[in-house]
């Protein structure tokens, strides 16, 4: 789940050039390395590359990861869908390679997985809402869509009151509340994504940084945020209004995964705690909804971005049914372990994770039907691969173990990784930090990199010195906005404490336009992103690749060595927990 781009440098010219880089990345800013480069220069003392680990960087080739991603993206895979021949491929390849590898069974029963037990539910809907006499018909998916997490195979709400409540927000840091006490049980709420858009009071075309981090998107702008605030208040059924802008993506990418098989993990109630209906409507729609209803959206959004603002109930009622198809599918993390040479640290662990699941094969669609998912994520998962491999070449092992994670049911809801969390095979405050790839960068070198999310945890400083190291500078995330930091796997990590890392490519490409990266990205986005295009290109260039997964080994190197874990910063949101689970004198989930 991410957005990443082409470059116009062939293959051919990125594996010739492999051979000078791989020397080239392991000197410090000292050397010539810099020449070419607007790197600043080191300034702190750990900004070098030890040389003892150049032999364990260098066998991290983009031949390798782009052989790993191949394998993993053909059309034999399909897709790689949790419960499908493709999981079977794909587990098998990865056991095999973990194997290959000499790493050890992560799970501590003996084996290379962890099971995932999920459920495929597959709706169909039907939706409508009166509002002054009038009925507003909805089409399945191209106004609406809606599915049911409760795994029975019928939930239906009727002739059940509309109520408007901003952005559904409950946040008492910053001492909002879109409800205002209004009892929503029962009822069918309707919010808008994003968090609250709270404007700067002096100067309006900005927002205020001091509420949901400006213009950052906080959890509390979360499509996953929204349904579990309307589970948590009681709701029938939850609709998110959606727009492009605040979304951060088009409405096609929520119908396309929304009207296919979606999952979740098994749960003893049978999710009969959710919403009865959770769903999106499209802006067009939703402003037809508020006109009938003698509203104007306009005016509403407006309204919601004020402490002030009062849930509006609207003169209207939804009736929604959903009948689900469910199926129980056994899916699985696959998950190996390098065993750290230090007799005490041993017992503590650095998690990388990259999803190796994406969305499968949709019988549906006309003419190419397999989601190939090659960056998305093939290509981390065979990063990922090229990173353990460094690891074993390490002599001596680093102190601390290193845990390699295969998680499942990314594209799902980041359901592998939440069930690790949940159920994890290493105690989460043994577990120093865990470090997240999904995509990589395939158009080349960069002479930067960039930070997902805000500097929120002591990795980022870690980052910092290894990118000086490496010649290169650190770059804030240019799509705050957009959540990313809440979007892929590691979030799942953070949620129990642990800090985490997930970069994205550099945007400073060597030899390129200054427009080159914001260009491929979009291109990405509008093309390829979660389709059945996204498939290897002829014009991937994976020697940027080489340069971050070295990046991020040595991250992890550091970690593993460090005299103290690593720590989240004062104001990051995930800081209380971990100071929870620390404080633990046993080791706690
Ligand atoms: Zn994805």
């Amino acid at each position: 789940m991410k957005t990443r781009i082409l470059s116009s440098v062939s293959l051919a010219a990125a594996a010739t050039a492999l051979g000078v880089l791989s020397v080239a990345c392991v000197q410090t800013p000292t050397t010539n390395q810099t020449a070419n480069t607007n790197a600043a220069p080191a300034t702190t003392t750990n900004a070098t590359i030890p040389a003892e680990l150049k032999p364990a960087l260098d066998t991290i080739k983009a031949d390798d990861i782009m052989a790993h991603t191949k394998v993993l993206s053909s059309d034999e895979y399909e897709g790689r869908g949790p419960g499908t021949k493709g999981e079977e491929l794909t587990v098998k390849y990865l056991t095999e390679q973990y194997q290959r590898l000499g790493l050890k069974p992560g799970n501590p029963d003996g084996t290379y997985v962890q099971k995932v037990p999920l459920v495929g539910f597959t709706g169909a809907a039907r939706a409508s809402f009166t509002a002054n006499g009038k009925t507003i018909n909805l089409n399945f998916p191209t106004d609406y869509v809606a599915v049911s997490r409760r795994f029975v195979p019928e939930s239906k709400v009727e002739n059940s009151d509309v109520v408007f409540v901003g952005y559904g927000v409950v946040a008492p840091e910053y001492g909002w509340d879109d409800y205002k006490g209004l009892d929503v049980k029962g009822k069918t709420i309707v919010m808008l994504i994003n968090d609250p858009a709270v404007p700067d009071a002096s100067d309006a075309s900005k927002l205020d940084e001091k509420m949901f981090k400006g213009n950052a998107m906080t959890y509390y702008g979360r499509w996953t945020y929204k349904y579990e605030i309307a589970r948590d208040k009681g709701a029938a059924a939850a609709i998110i209004v959606h727009e492009t802008g605040p979304a951060g993506y088009p409405y096609e990418v929520v119908s396309g995964s929304w009207s296919r098989e979606n999952f979740d993990i098994q749960t003893p109630n049978k999710n009969m705690d959710r919403a009865a209906v959770e769903g999106w409507i499209t802006t067009e729609r939703a402003k037809e909804l508020m006109t009938a209803s003698g509203q104007d959206f306009d005016a509403l959004k407006k309204a919601a971005v004020t402490k002030d603002f009062k849930p509006v109930t609207l003169n209207a009622k939804a009736n929604i049914e959903v009948k689900n198809t469910l199926r129980e599918i056994d899916s699985s993390n696959v998950v190996a372990k390098l065993e750290g040479s230090d007799a005490a640290l041993k017992n503590e662990y650095v998690v990388y994770s990259a999803h190796w699941d994406h969305l499968g094969r949709d019988p549906k669609l006309p003419g190419d039907q397999i989601f190939n998912g090659a960056l998305d994520n093939a290509s981390g998962t065979g990063e990922m691969l090229e990173i353990a491999e460094a690891f074993t070449k390490m002599t001596p092992a680093p102190k601390r173990s290193i845990i390699f994670l295969s998680v499942t049911a990314e594209e799902k809801g980041l359901l592998g990784a939440k069930h690790y969390a949940s159920n994890p095979l290493y105690p989460a405050n043994k577990t120093v930090a865990n470090i997240n790839i999904d995509g990589v960068n395939q158009w080349g070198r960069t002479k930067d990199i960039t930070m997902v999310g805000d500097d929120n945890s002591t990795l980022i400083d870690i980052l910092r010195d290894v990118a000086t190291a490496q010649g290169r500078t650190v770059r804030p995330d240019p799509d705050a906005a957009k959540g990313f930091y809440y979007r892929s796997d590691h979030f799942e990590f953070a949620k129990v404490g642990v800090p985490a890392l997930y970069i994205n490519e550099g945007t400073d490409y060597i030899g390129k336009d200054p427009g080159f990266s914001k260009k491929k990205r979009e291109e990405y986005e509008a093309n390829d992103y979660h389709k059945p295009s996204d498939e290897i290109k002829p014009e991937w260039d994976l020697t940027g690749a080489v340069e971050d997964a070295q990046l991020l080994t040595l991250i992890g190197h550091r970690v593993a060595q460090g005299d103290k874990f690593p720590e989240w910063k004062t104001g990051s949101e995930f800081k209380a927990k971990r100071d929870e689970t620390m404080r633990s004198t046993v080791a706690t989930p």
